[in-house]
């Protein structure tokens, strides 16, 4: 199967911030790999904008390394590189100031497309707007993307996107979760709505429980200034768990646009019930041998933010009434593993004896690593002694079903940043998803806050603190393993 390239027209590309480790690390080597797919026209162009002071040539260099760096040997013949190359340029730019702003408006083409990529702190988003606008550049075609973080609760979430609105309409504003960019991401729509197989099953009356499971093994690394002010719940379950749980949990969209879909996300945020404080359960990585503890790294002694937080949740609409849903997300977990465990319940009889043991369905959707999607399903152990039941996987790991023509499927950032160019928003999140996001958020931390709570700590390498396994146990269930 080889991968379709659908042909955009002439751009231009602003990465704001294009020096920074972002920029370098995904959003460049994206752009070259578009590039090489043949998915950049003739014409197209990708501006850095910075405060340091580059001029093309040195930001060339820059992009070089990056790609050299965080794209290696990605099929791209001789000579491939350079031809990417010379449609970069860059323009010294201070988004707090004059400096570079005539300059970067008189780069811009007339009549089209036009996409300014925040890659900088959310602190420098209202002034980055301004400047576009002040300067002319904000014109019909044009459309921003932001990072996360999107403000840091309710509150300064509200304040930035009435801020973004006040030059951009909200179908120009694109919001990234680079979770909803990934291909298992698309392909559990593609499951759930494009076979009869799951949907009649997908509700409380066959599935048992859900699981999403989002197991990092890295530490805060050199984030500690900013992850210590944020913490596990703000940094990855207001965002990435929730887009999980949201795209699972959600309704049928009736068509497969960008509205339509985001509107059944947002109604499953807004149908998530409160989060007890015993069905909460926060922690914090201790040293290894060959590293520091959480708050050694974050230089805080004292610290009580999460580096892991696991809880339960319930949706409380007609389909999901009583279907637990258990998330968890940490740092130097045992693997990297990024998984959704759709449990379905047990038979309600067993035909065989309980002799033969009790098995019940799993489809695991892997974001991460080895994107796929796998079913567990219940068959006869081979041979005489009678019958006993084992599990086996259907499985469906993308790399090998899709074969080698296949190629690598795009990364995230290659497909959202092309879904920019082409003004499609339904991989991104609308204001008031973000919004109802953090309306759910903020009081299970105002909550932990008042009463003063204090992580457990965990061992690196670990699944977590034990009251994380206690919280299903307590439930008779059990959390899958966190395997790479
Ligand atoms: P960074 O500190 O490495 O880079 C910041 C960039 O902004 C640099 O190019 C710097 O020159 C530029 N900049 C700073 N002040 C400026 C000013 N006044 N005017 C013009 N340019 C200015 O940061 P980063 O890690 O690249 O992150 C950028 C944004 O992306 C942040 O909001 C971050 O939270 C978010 N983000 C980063 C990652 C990541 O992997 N690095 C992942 C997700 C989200």
């Amino acid at each position: 199967m080889v991968s379709r390239v659908i042909p955009v027209d002439p751009f231009d590309l602003v990465i704001f911030g294009g020096t920074g480790d972002l920029a370098k690390r995904k959003v460049i080597p994206a752009l070259f790999r578009r590039y090489c797919a043949g998915q950049m026209p003739e014409g197209a162009r990708i501006i850095g904008a910075a405060r340091s002071e580059h001029d093309a040539e040195e930001y060339r260099e820059f992009a070089a390394e990056s790609i050299r760096e965080f794209s290696p040997g990605r099929g791209c013949e001789d000579g491939t590189l350079e031809g990417f190359l010379s449609r970069l340029d860059y323009v010294t730019i201070d988004a707090m100031g004059e400096d570079g702003w005539e300059e970067l408006a008189s780069k811009m083409t007339e009549d089209r497309v036009r996409a300014f990529y925040f890659s900088v702190g959310p602190g420098l988003f209202g002034a980055l707007a301004d400047k576009i606008h002040a300067h002319g550049m904000a014109t019909p075609e044009a459309r921003i993307v932001v990072e996360k973080p999107f403000g840091n609760d309710l509150a300064t979430a509200k304040e930035l996107n009435a801020t973004l609105a006040t030059h951009f309409d909200e179908g120009q504003i694109y919001r990234i979760d680079h979770y909803l960019g990934k291909e298992t991401v698309q392909n559990l729509m593609a499951v759930r709505f494009g076979n009869m197989l799951f949907e009649p099953l997908w509700n409380s009356q066959y599935v048992d429980h859900i699981q999403i499971t989002v197991a990092e093994t890295v530490g805060v690394g050199g984030r500690g200034e900013y992850y210590d002010k944020s913490g596990a719940m703000r940094d990855m379950m207001q965002n990435h768990l929730m887009q999980l749980l949201c795209l699972i949990a959600m309704e049928p969209p009736a068509r497969f646009e960008p509205d339509a879909v985001r509107d059944e996300k947002l109604k499953v945020i807004r149908a998530l019930g409160d989060v007890l404080p015993h069905h909460l359960v926060r922690g914090q990585y201790d040293a290894d041998a060959d590293h520091p503890s959480y708050r050694e790294a974050v230089d805080n002694p004292r610290s009580k933010t999460e580096s892991y937080v696991a809880l339960k949740t319930h949706i409380n609409n007609w389909r999901w009434a009583g279907t637990p849903f258990y998330l968890r997300t940490g740092k130097r977990l045992k693997a990297r593993s990024s998984v959704i465990n759709v449990m379905f319940k047990d038979t309600p009889h067993s035909i065989f004896g309980e002799e033969a043991g009790r098995h019940a369905n799993v489809l695991s959707i892997r974001l991460q690593p080895n994107e796929g999607i796998t079913l567990q399903v219940t068959i006869k152990e081979p041979g005489p002694g009678g019958m006993r039941l084992i599990d086996v996987p259907l499985d469906m790991t993308f790399a090998e079903a899709l074969g080698e023509e296949g190629g690598d499927p795009p990364d995230a950032y290659e497909r959202l940043i092309m879904d920019v160019i082409r003004g499609n928003q339904t991989l991104f999140m609308r204001g008031d998803e973000v919004e109802a996001a953090w309306a759910w958020t903020d009081p299970i931390i105002a909550g932990w806050e008042a009463r003063g709570d204090v992580p457990k700590p965990y061992d690196s390498g670990s699944t977590g603190p034990r009251d994380a396994e206690l919280l299903l146990l307590r439930d008779k269930r059990e959390w899958r393993g966190i395997t790479p």
